[in-house]
């Protein structure tokens, strides 16, 4: 699960991974949607495109969705990475794994 694959491969698809749970960018609704991504990433696809436009890129089948889609990908499995080795290492790991679990299916 957490070598290069799935980020990129679902980022190809038009499927971002975020903390409240996976998204298709696919999905009509996101077509006059002006907002980005995720405003709380820094990534480029969220710091610099709105959810419409990126909408368009997955559904023309243009190789800048698909570039720009993973990486959003790649921050949150950084990010996710990185918040369990400090859960772990404070010894919170099922508190993490608790809350993660809401979030993510919300
Ligand atoms: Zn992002």
């Amino acid at each position: 699960m957490f070598d290069c694959v799935p980020p990129t491969r679902s980022g190809r698809n038009g499927q971002v991974f975020m903390w409240t749970g996976p998204v298709n960018l696919r999905n009509a609704r996101h077509a006059e949607d002006a907002a980005p991504l995720d405003e709380s990433c820094h990534c480029p696809a969220c710091a610099s495109y709105s959810r419409a436009y990126l909408h368009h890129l997955v559904n023309a089948g243009e190789i800048l969705g698909a570039m720009l889609l993973t990486e959003p990908n790649l921050t949150f499995y950084q990010s996710l990475m990185y918040e369990m080795r400090e859960a772990i290492a404070v010894g919170r790991f099922r508190r993490f794994t608790n809350d993660f679990s809401t979030r993510y299916s919300a």
